[in-house]
This record gives structure tokens, sequence and C-alpha cells, in this order.
């Protein structure tokens, strides 16, 4: 069995679904499984084949124009997929797949339904070859700016985009990217087959390429190599791989079974191995070398400091305001004709009861709710017409309500990403941030090896690497225990001295009173005051708000005499 395992041929074969594979990843990487793949697998391997009969081109030109042409017809597929999510992303992507094989075997140029032969064999190293400069390339890729705005696309959208990150055209990227490589592991399959017809295409192959990541993990590209190796390994044994008869003698039994014992082993695989047989920490365990030599040389090589904190003329400057808002979900109005102002290096707590409109004004001004009314100005400049990651790369930064990390990215992934979004961020600004956060000296773990107090200054650091002008917190002591809570604090006010303004909303309102400047009390939707947190806790409008809301007296103590 081994012998089969090793021979050329099988390995040239593997060497193409790897590259497939790593195809396949890019596009899973962002959150999008494609199961389209075995389309674009023939358009390279199609026009890999044509041109290799009628101009008979190397090698490498020939790999390009298949790259090439396969990114092209991707580009319209990817702006619609972009718009896809779920179980629509999926049945989307399946029909593009039937749909060029069908319109392949309507084509009597390159022999429709019988096929298409003639192309020149490829060599072994040719393949091989491929093979490692497609690695290189994906392996660059995913450490690049862009491969961090794939993964953080995968794990989370929303957050991804408060981070600047500009989802679409992220997620388009990714689906044209990974079309080109798998074109080129078609345009092989077509110099390796000699012979290539539509049948060679259909849904379950593309089934197999999507099987690769999910089996091997997407969150490496060691996970595309180890799933291909594995399921064509399997697929070999069992017997399954096309026009050659594979089966070793010993398994022959197995003729009918095969289908049922290879899907039983997928099965059983996932159950087990949900994040694929190179998980994210294995991976990292794998990078963990390469991260401390690139954390050196980059603190070697430190750029000048990107201050974080404005010029202090800047203080007290208005940074946000919010000229006649309002907001409706339906027949609930949630913001009703709000006017504000938040300055720089000031605290604006933001109070009301349940439903009284707070996060909506979060929402509202960051740009997840688009504003129905009114105007939202940053720093005199009209924001409420743009996209939330133009918003966050203008300088309005934001947590969520309920913690949002990414999964998968590391504490330094975290904040590096951040980072991205700030005009001039340096090695300086990560280092700066996560010893601000503390958390200087866990840059390689993941969100899921910390505490939830960890998590959500975590998420503020990632806002604050963008180097924001100014900052929105929803409810950023949650979960809390008293002295994490008094940690936070003393973050908050560090972030204020910093320059910057800091919206905070938290129903525990002895932090809030405590630390605000000013605070705003915001009443089914109507903004009821803005006053010194003293003025507030006095006044009766305020307490006939908050009656039976024991929180206000206990705020009352907080605030500072
Ligand atoms: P809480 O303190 O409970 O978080 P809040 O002050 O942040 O409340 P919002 O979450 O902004 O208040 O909600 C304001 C009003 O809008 C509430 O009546 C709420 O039920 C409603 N609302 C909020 N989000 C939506 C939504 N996505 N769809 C419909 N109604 C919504």
């Amino acid at each position: 069995m081994i012998d089969i395992l090793l021979s050329e041929s099988f390995l040239s074969l593997l060497a193409i679904n790897a590259i497939a594979a790593i195809g396949m990843n890019i596009v899973y990487a962002s959150g999008q499984l494609n199961l389209g793949q075995a389309g674009f697998l023939a358009i390279g391997a199609y026009t890999v084949a044509v041109l290799d009969v009628e101009l008979g081109w190397p090698l490498l030109p020939l790999l390009m124009a298949g790259a090439a042409v396969s990114a092209v017809v991707a580009v319209p597929i990817a702006l619609g997929a972009s718009r896809l999510r779920g179980i629509y992303l999926i049945m989307g992507t399946l029909a593009v797949g039937e749909i060029v094989r069908i319109a392949i075997g309507n084509i009597d140029e390159v022999g429709g339904l019988q096929g298409y032969f003639g192309q020149a064999p490829v060599s072994t190293g040719g393949i091989f070859g491929s093979l490692i400069a497609v690695l290189a390339l994906a392996a660059f890729l995913m450490a690049s700016r862009v491969g961090l705005q794939i993964r953080a696309v995968f794990d989370d959208e929303d957050a991804a985009a408060a981070a600047g990150v500009a989802t679409r055209r992220i997620r388009v990227l990714a689906v044209v990217t990974s079309a080109a490589t798998v074109g080129v592991a078609g345009g092989l399959l077509a110099k390796w087959l000699t012979f290539i017809s539509p049948s060679d295409f259909g849904i379950l192959k593309s089934f197999e390429i999507a099987l690769y990541t999910l089996i091997g993990g997407v969150h490496s590209l060691l996970g595309a190599l180890a799933g291909a190796t594995f399921t064509s390994g399997v697929d070999k044994v069992l017997g399954s791989v096309e026009r050659i008869d594979y089966i070793p003698t010993a398994l022959h039994f197995l003729d009918d079974w095969r289908q049922v014992i290879y899907g039983s082993l997928v099965i059983v695989l996932i159950a087990m191995l949900p994040e694929g047989l190179v998980s994210r920490s294995a991976a990292l365990r794998f990078q963990r070398p390469f991260r401390r030599l690139r954390r050196t040389l980059e603190r070697r090589g430190r750029s000048a400091a990107a201050p974080l904190t404005p010029p202090p003329r800047d203080r007290g400057a208005v940074r946000l305001r919010l000229d006649r808002v309002g907001h409706r979900y339906g027949g609930v109005v949630a913001l009703d004709g709000v006017t504000l102002e938040v300055r720089a290096g000031e605290i604006l707590a933001l109070i009301g009861a349940n439903g009284a409109g707070k996060s909506t004004l979060i929402e509202v001004v960051s740009g997840r709710v688009a504003s129905q009314q009114g105007a939202v100005t940053l720093d005199g400049e009209r924001i409420d017409r743009l996209r939330p990651e133009r918003r966050t790369r203008a300088g309005v930064a934001r947590t969520f309500q309920s913690v949002r990390t990414f999964a998968h990215l590391t504490v330094e992934e975290t904040l590096r990403l951040g980072a991205m979004a700030a005009a001039r961020a340096s090695r300086r600004t990560i280092d700066d941030v996560a010893n601000l956060i503390g958390l200087g000296d866990r840059l390689d773990a993941l969100p899921a090896e910390l505490t939830l107090a960890d998590q959500r200054r975590l998420e503020i650091g990632r806002a604050l690497a963008g180097d924001p002008t100014l900052l929105m917190l929803d409810e950023p002591s949650v979960g809390m225990n008293d002295d994490e809570r008094e940690e936070l604090a003393g973050l908050i006010g560090e972030i204020r001295d910093r320059g910057i303004a800091v919206v905070l909303v938290d129903h525990n309102l002895d932090l809030a009173l405590g630390l605000a400047d000013r605070v705003a009390v915001l009443d089914f939707g109507t903004l009821l005051t803005v006053a010194t947190p003293q003025d507030v806790v006095n006044d009766d409008r305020v307490r006939a708000a908050y009656m039976g809301v024991e929180d206000l007296a206990a705020g009352a103590e907080a605030v500072p005499e």
C-alpha cells in the first residue's frame, strides 16, 4: 500500500490537489464556503488545455493564463456572493460550479461532453515547482495585512468592520484569489490527465475540494496541505481515484462499500476534530518561533512612535456632534431628535433605563445602523453617510455590548488589525496598547485563553490601536468583579488623559458616574439632560426616569465631591 502512496503519479496528483486545497483555504478563511470550486478548476483546466494544444505555450504562461481567466470569471461571481450568507451562499456557489460544467459541455470547440485532449503531459518537477510557488505566494498573502483582514472577517464581520476592514472588498478579493489558485490546479490537472471532460468537474469534485479544508483545518495553510494529503490518501487507498484502479488487492472486498466507509470516516473526523487536523492553536505552536523572530526584528527596527495622544491644544475641542439625530426600528422610536457634543479629553457617560436608546446611539454613530434623521459630524466632517469601516478610519472607535473578540486571532494580531485603521501605526503602537490593557506578556494568546475581563480589555485595545479621536464603550464592565472594574476605570481614565473623547455606556452607575466629566441622560429616545454627575443625581426628572432603579442611589455615592 505504501508503494502505491509513494508512486510518482499519486504524489503528482496529491500536489495538484494541495494547490486546489490552498485555493479553498483562502476563500473559506474569509468565512465563505464556496462549493463551486470545480467550476474554477474546469475554467483553469480548459484554458490551459486549449492554449497548450493551439499555441504550445510553456508551462508558466499557461498556468498564469489559467489563473487569470479563472480570476476574471470569478469577479462578478464574487460580487454577487459577497451579498450572500449561509445556506444561500452555499447554494449559489454550488449552482455556479454546475453552470460552468454544463456550459463547457455545450461548447463543441472544446469537445463538448466528449472531452478535450492533445495537451502535452506535465513533468513531476513542473507540478512540484508550481506547488512550492503557490504555497509561497499564499503564505505571503495570509501573513500580510490582507490575510489578517481575511481571517478577521471569518471570525466576525461586524467586529472586523468596526476595526476598519472593508469587509465586502475583502470577501471579493478572497473569492477571486482563490479562483486564480484553483485555476492553476485545474491547469496542472489538464496536463496531468492529458484528457479532460466536463465529468471531471462535477459537484463531487467541488465537495472533495471543500473537504480538503474542512478536514485539514482552515486556520493555516498547513491545514490545506494536511487535508489534501489525508483526503487524497484515503481516497486512493479506498480506490476512488478515477481512471486508475488503485484498490490494493487486500481491500478489493470494499468495492461497493468504499463510499460508505469514506463518508463515515469524514463524519467521525469532523465530529472529533471540528477545527480540522491542524487547529489554530496547533498552527500557533508551529508558528511561535517565527512570531518571536518577527517581533524582535520589528522592535529592533522601531519606527518613530505613533503617539496616541493628540496635541494638548486639541483638548476640549468638539470631536463628535449629533444634531437632531433620530432613529426608529419599525414603530419603536429608539432615538428622537438627539443633539449632543463630545469633546476631546472628556468622558461622557450615557445613561438611561433599559431600552432608552443608548446602544442605538452608538450604532448610529459607528454606522452599523444607518441614521434616518439629523446629522453626525466628527471633527466638523459629516460622517453619517459613510460605511462603518470608513468611519473607523476617520477616527470613530467602538466596542460591543457583548464582547466581540476574534476567536482565531492572537492578542497581537487583534491589535495589529486594529492598528491598520490608524494613519500611522508602528510596532510601538502595538506594544504600547498591549501594555496599557495589561496584556503585554500575552501577545500570543487566543481570546479563549483569556478571562472575560481580559477579553473586554482586548476589545478596547483593538479600538484604541486605530488611534481614534472618539471611543465609544458599550457596557465594558459587564461580567467583571470589583477588582477588574476598578482596573477598567483606571484604563478608561488613562484613555481620556490621552486626549481621546470617550462615550461610556454602563449599567454600573458607580463606574459611569464616578468616571464621567459630563453625563447625558436618555429617556425613551429623547435626551433628558446633559450635566455634571452631581447635577444629574440631584435632578428630579432623572430620578423620575430611574424610578425604582436603586443603581442611581449607588451611583450617587460614587460621584466625586
Ligand atoms: P439596554 O440598556 O437594555 O441595552 P439601550 O438603552 O441600549 O438599552 P437600545 O438597545 O438602543 O436601548 O434600544 C432602544 C429601543 O429600540 C428599545 O425599545 C429596543 O427594544 C429597540 N430596539 C433596539 N434594537 C432593535 C432592533 N434591532 N430591532 C427592533 N427594535 C430594536
